[in-house]
């Protein structure tokens, strides 16, 4: 019976080890099969967050680097130059008149050339290169490059300005692009990334600014341009209020007779502590700052008040901004200055450049037409840059075509100036438009735009913007001085008390 009982137990427990061998197997091949498992799932997860995180590095119009890349690159690039004693340079790069392609042919178009242009710029970058897309029609390249060899950034900047001298198609046209590239080197313009980038952009604004298809190294004193630009933000809003914002007057002479018609108001800040800014350098804040209409009022208002005291022919020009056409209520607040200061609309007339037109053309036909039903006359300021277009002209209820300053300083030294002044004066002729030539700086020029048949000249000849009492005065004298008749004005010009003593008031 005790035997029968061990050999009982004997045969349950190996029943119980081998269940157990059985199960500790099955475990163990699952444990490895789910450990096998886990390994893929691991990697995939790798994988996939590296497609990803290659993604969110690419731009995806044109498969280059994005921003996020770039300050990857360089924050890479900056340590290398500072472990290996290297220098870097970061290039960045605008794509010339690109705005014209998306605004006149739409952006799918646009981005047909960004795309081309990414792949010639990117064709251009040697492996050891790199280069990204910021946005819009913005390039980036880093090159890093043994410290002291100027040439390094420069020779690479040449070999990408290359990349435009192609024509770009466009629809079934060829257009011609052009570069321009900003560059700033570590570590002598700056050792750390965002001072770099921001030093290289500086350079780009000034390469383009100076008329683009160039490179242009950082300077310092184009940090001094921000600066100055940020104090001007901050003191123009208490000049306007204060009134230290005047407008000087520029004299508008018959070419035929030689008298004054009239004059442009021309805005004059002298700062108390700055001295004088130009209005090229304040009138662009103004825009950028939303002050422009505030500045506009307190021009014409003052303008408005010296011109009061002027003989009741003579008329006073004030120019608009175009961003003041963004404005739907501008005709209303000009009627507003005018019955405030007394000052006879039909002795106004407001000079508009072209831009002021392209960004509404229906809300700017409707301010001028108000203007002119007011009897305020419209003059089109600059013509020949910019648009020059016929469509604005017909449009538009314009009485006068200011030629701008670049032909007119150019007659009798090219055919080219002398053939658009002729088209132009011909132009307005048919359209029934007055001529203003500007920037008359010599008899000489003075002459032709007269045979030319411009009816009226303004320049540095007849004077500069003057004072409000010197432009009194000057009209005064023209009151007692003999008109410049036809056809010997040209000699007496050179005596006439008018034209003496604008020259001696503007000091020339
Ligand atoms: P603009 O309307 O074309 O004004 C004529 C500019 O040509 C003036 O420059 C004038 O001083 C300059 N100029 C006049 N005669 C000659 C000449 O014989 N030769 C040369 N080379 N230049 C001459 P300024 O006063 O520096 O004004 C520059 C621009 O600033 C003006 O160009 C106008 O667009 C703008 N501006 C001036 N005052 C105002 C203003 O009150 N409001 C607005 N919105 N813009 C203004
Ligand atoms: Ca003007
Ligand atoms: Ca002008």
């Amino acid at each position: 019976m005790q035997q029968a009982l061990r050999n009982l137990i004997g045969v349950d427990s190996g029943i119980a080890l081998l269940t157990v061998l059985v199960a500790s197997s099955a475990v163990a091949v699952f444990a490895l099969r789910r450990w096998r498992d886990l390994d893929g799932e691991i990697a995939d997860r790798m994988a996939a967050e590296s497609r990803l995180r290659t993604l969110a590095l690419r731009d995806e119009l044109t498969g280059l680097g994005n921003r996020r890349a770039l300050q990857i690159e360089l924050d890479r690039a900056l340590a290398r130059c500072e472990r290996e004693g290297l220098a870097a340079a970061v290039l960045f790069i605008d794509l010339d008149r690109f705005k014209g392609i998306n605004d006149g042919h739409g952006h799918e178009a646009g981005d047909g050339v960004l795309q081309t242009a990414a792949a010639r710029l990117g064709g251009l970058v040697r492996s050891d290169e790199f280069i990204a897309r910021l946005g819009g029609d913005e390039f980036a390249v880093v090159v890093v490059f043994a410290r002291g060899d100027k040439a390094a950034p420069e020779m690479v900047a040449r070999r990408l300005l290359t990349a435009t001298s192609a024509p770009f198609k466009v629809g079934c046209s060829d257009v011609y692009l052009g570069l321009s590239i900003g560059i700033a080197i570590a570590p002598e313009d700056a050792t750390e990334r965002d001072a770099l980038v921001r030093r290289a952009d500086l350079a780009l604004y000034r390469a383009k600014r100076s008329g683009g298809g160039e490179f242009r190294y950082f300077e310092e004193s184009m940090d001094l341009v921000v600066l100055e630009r940020s104090a001007i933000e901050r003191d123009l809003r208490t000049a306007i209020a204060l009134g230290q914002i005047v407008p000087h007057f520029q004299p508008l002479v018959d070419l035929k007779s030689g008298h004054i018609i009239g004059f442009e108001a021309l805005a004059r800040w002298h700062h108390p502590t700055r001295g004088p800014i130009a209005p090229d350098k304040f009138i662009s804040v103004a825009e950028a700052t939303g002050q422009i209409g505030a500045l506009t009022r307190s021009m014409m208002r003052q303008a408005c008040c010296h011109a009061n005291d002027w003989p009741l022919d003579i008329k006073l020009c004030v120019n608009l901004s175009p961003v003041e056409f963004r404005d739907p209520w501008l005709a209303e607040s000009i009627l507003a200055v005018l019955v405030e200061t007394g000052f006879a609309p039909q002795r106004l007339e407001v000079e508009v450049t072209e831009s002021a037109l392209v960004h509404d053309l229906c809300v700017a036909h409707r301010i001028l037409m108000s203007l002119r039903n007011q009897k305020i006359r419209i003059a089109l300021d600059d013509f020949g840059v910019g648009y020059s277009s016929l469509k604005h002209l017909s449009a538009l209820p314009f009485d006068r075509i200011k030629i701008d300053r670049s032909f007119v300083a150019n007659l009798g030294k090219t055919a080219e100036a002398d053939k658009i002044v002729t088209a132009i004066v011909q132009l307005a002729e048919s359209l029934n438009m007055a001529t203003t030539g500007e920037g008359v700086e010599t008899i000489d020029t003075a002459k032709r735009l007269e045979a030319l048949g411009c009816g009226v000249g303004q320049g540095w000849l007849f004077g500069s913007a003057l004072p409000p009492e010197a432009a009194l005065r000057l009209v005064q004298q023209k009151r007692t001085s003999q008109p410049l008749n036809r056809p010997d004005w040209r000699q007496q010009m050179r005596q006439s008390p008018l034209l003496q003593l604008a020259h001696r008031v503007a000091g020339r």
